[in-house]
């Protein structure tokens, strides 16, 4: 299933710079062309929300550190 090329182009990145998405169908995930935060497309629902994308600057939840 592939998403809709109209929604496509409405789509934009919840983050404040609102830049479009790239999406690709293969691994079904949209990736900012500004920020390079990559949103999961789940039932062919993108979810765009910044607390579930992954990547994008400042991405270090790679460190697991649950302090600050
Ligand atoms: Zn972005």
């Amino acid at each position: 299933m592939a998403l809709d090329p109209q929604l496509l182009e409405i789509l934009a990145c919840p983050d404040t710079h609102h830049a479009p998405l790239d999406y690709d169908p293969q691994a079904q995930t949209l990736t900012c062309t500004e920020c390079g935060r990559v949103f999961e497309v789940r039932d062919d629902v993108p979810v765009l929300l910044l607390d579930e994308a992954r990547g994008g600057p400042g991405s270090d939840d790679a460190r697991g550190g649950s302090s600050r």
